[in-house]
């Protein structure tokens, strides 16, 4: 529930400042040329990012990651079969298909195929990552056909007893027949939301099952419950009992689990310190017995690994995948601490309590002692599963609310990809394009990169930790609309904050000009530029989305007649525009305590009202205008990142050293994963 994906991908602002990584006190130089554009095809393009002060670290910690990068890779056939059960069987095809096919590699229809090819990969699966969509190919299934017709049956990962035509058959359906599995993931409440979703963590069942078979396990007094249903998939047997298939050693997605523990082992023997050792050791136990409780006990380490300067993140995490919000995804980060960078989020942690206590929320919804919110920017060094190509800029972990209360949580802000973003956005022009003046602009480009990671830490280090829920409310009260809510009220406890004197205070900045820059992006994104992201005539599915566009319309009608924030129209183009930024500050403020409310009362009605009203529906003619001016820039919404790779230098079978290379192309880096760790049969 605690990724944060960066607000709109081509908005970086054209400014490089002294914070950007390559400016590290501890880093090595960036070379004067780094490549940061690896590819583009349809929305979407993937980036590579530097690991800069990798140099910096010890052989031991540079042994650390490069067993904890290699950790990182093995789960990402899970994630393709989490995604959608028929994903790897798809995959295989398409691979044995791209590198197998002897007719002509320059047709259009070829070139389609590619783009296809280069989706699934991106998305992990045959729908897309953000909007849930499947992905429509834009070649036939008579030309899929065809090539198929020239592949040796043995490339194909047919079923048991399955003919190769009734194999083609059944992926040509899958692929082609829009009434298959459309969504990955439904959160339309007015249907079966398990029956409505493609994702495989559910099979047979409906939704009321499901949620009768979880309500009758757990216990509404435990005070310390484990996340019920987190690592498995439900199914019914024969005897129409509903039963789980834990993703485990010896259990569903073993033979990649079994790859996860052997590099963990590895981890192990060259931690940092005796409390990150104990830490890997638990996750592995974890891993071993497919247990939750064993997983609370590797999260309650791990939140408290504070010393340790490389740090990682592996395991079935977050649940944006489930309608339900309760299966998770598998996904890993393996990252070393930017210590320069790092004393800014020290400086907002160490104030934590302050901000809690002044916060606009209602005193019985604040926590009278704010703990453990630890703040750290972090160099990236490897990102896997349900982190890669698609890569949040910040992530605050763990998610178990108790665990949260009683022992903290850990927050982070991946500097080095937000910066490779900002790099590789050079230029674009869309700030000319959707800024409502000159002033605008050049605030954007001077303050904007330093607002967003500032917007970031604060997100993170203090809006998902602050608050309380009320005794006797079930943290899933708000069902379906919980992640969305659950943005909302961190987004707005940073932009509450953003404008606070105290900020200024603290030597964070030195001018209101950085928060009008975060509130201008802010506004114009969730009103006008993250329309770029939704395809005509549809609505707003994801989370962040949701959320950003509630906040955002809903100040515009609660400051409407004051003009706080306006659209406006010139030369037959509209922009957002902020006439009052204090005012708009003191409307974040009041929708804040309302969110919050909402959250600690678990008042699912009125949350449902919020996001339903202000976050889901688009104005058709605005959307249409946003799509044909952002076309007109030739830009790609998306972004993602391909890994550098880690190479162990050894000598007499030891490790001496650990070199970086980058990978030459994103199809290379793809083909090399599916190859290498390509560790789950087709069939789950
Ligand atoms: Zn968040």
């Amino acid at each position: 529930m605690k990724a944060v994906y960066l607000l709109t991908l081509s908005l970086m602002p054209v400014m490089i400042l002294s914070c950007g990584p390559n400016k590290q006190e501890t880093g090595t130089a960036v070379p004067e040329k780094f490549e940061y554009l690896a590819d583009r095809f349809g929305d979407t393009k993937v980036m590579r990012y530097q690991v800069p002060g990798f140099d910096s670290l010890s052989l031991q910690q540079k042994t650390l990651v490069y067993y904890l990068s290699q950790a990182a890779l093995c789960g990402r056939d899970i994630l393709f079969d989490q995604n959608f059960k028929h994903n790897l069987a798809i995959r295989h095809t398409l691979e044995a298909m791209y590198a197998g096919y002897k007719g002509d590699r320059a047709s259009e229809g070829f070139k389609a195929f590619e783009v296809y090819l280069k989706k699934v990969w991106f998305a992990n699966g045959i729908h897309h990552h953000y909007s849930m969509d499947k992905f429509v190919p834009g070649f036939s299934r008579e030309y899929f056909m065809e090539m198929a017709a020239t592949m040796p049956e043995v490339t194909l990962p047919l079923m048991e007893g399955e003919t190769r035509d009734a194999f083609l058959q059944r992926v040509g359906d899958i692929l082609f027949d829009p009434s298959i599995a459309p969504k990955r993931v439904s959160l339309d409440d007015s249907k079966d939301l398990v029956l409505g979703s493609a994702c495989n963590f559910y099979e047979g069942v409906t939704q009321a099952e499901v949620e009768a078979f979880y309500a009758a396990m757990k216990d509404p007094k435990d005070p310390t419950p484990i996340s019920y249903g987190l690592n498995s998939k439900v199914v019914k047997g024969e005897d129409g009992k509903l039963r789980e298939l834990v993703y485990k050693q010896g259990g569903m997605y073993g033979p990649a689990i079994d790859k996860i523990i052997f590099w963990l082992e590895k981890a192990v023997g060259v931690a940092e310190n005796d409390h990150q050792r104990r830490t890997i050791e638990a996750l592995i136990a974890h891993y071993k017995s497919g247990d939750l409780e064993a997983f609370d006990q590797f999260n309650v380490l791990w939140v408290q690994d504070l010393d340790s300067r490389v740090d990682f993140v592996n395991g079935f995490t977050e649940v944006y995948g489930d309608p339900l919000g309760m299966k998770a995804t598998w996904e890993a980060v393996v990252n070393f601490k930017d210590i320069g960078a790092t004393r800014r989020t020290e400086i907002i942690s160490a104030n934590a309590q302050w901000f809690e206590d002044n916060s606009p929320v209602d005193p019985r919804f604040k926590k009278k002692e704010v703990k453990g919110v630890s703040a750290k920017v972090i160099t990236v060094a490897q990102l896997g599963g349900d982190c890669y190509p698609s890569t949040p800029i910040g992530i605050n972990l763990p998610n178990a609310d108790w665990i949260r209360k009683e022992h903290g949580s850990k927050s982070v802000t991946m500097e080095n990809i937000t910066y490779a973003y900002d790099q590789a956005a050079l230029g674009s022009g869309f700030l000319e394009e959707f800024c409502s003046d000159t002033t605008e602009i050049a605030r954007a480009e001077k303050h904007a990169f330093k607002a967003d990671n500032l917007h970031t830490d604060l997100h993170e280090c203090l809006g998902h930790g602050s608050g309380q829920i009320l005794p006797g409310v079930s943290s899933e009260a708000l069902k379906n609309y919980s992640s969305a809510l659950e943005e909302t009220r961190a987004d707005l406890f940073a932009l509450y904050y953003l404008m606070d004197p105290k900020l200024i205070e603290l030597g964070l900045f030195d001018t209101d000009e950085v928060p009008k820059a975060e509130y201008d992006r802010y506004i114009r994104n969730g009103l006008m530029t993250q329309l770029t992201r939704i395809e005509k005539g549809k609505d707003i599915e994801q989370a962040h989305m949701r959320n950003r566009q509630l906040i955002a319309k809903w100040v515009l009608e609660k400051g409407a007649a004051d003009k706080v924030v306006e659209l406006f129209s010139k030369d037959g183009k509209t922009y957002a525009r902020i006439n009052d930024y204090q005012k708009l500050r003191t409307l974040f403020g009041q929708l804040l305590a309302e969110v919050q409310r909402i959250k600690s009362e678990g008042d699912y009605a009125a949350g449902k009202a919020l996001v339903e009203q202000y976050g889901v529906k688009v104005d058709p003619v605005l959307h249409a205008e946003v799509l044909e001016r952002y076309q007109k820039l030739d830009l790609a919404p998306y972004g993602g990142f391909i890994n550098p790779t880690f190479v162990p230098v050894e000598e007499n079978g030891k490790i001496v050293d650990v070199k970086i290379e980058y990978p030459a192309s994103y199809t290379e880096q793809m083909l090399k994963y599916s190859k290498e760790f390509g560790l789950l049969p087709v069939y789950n």
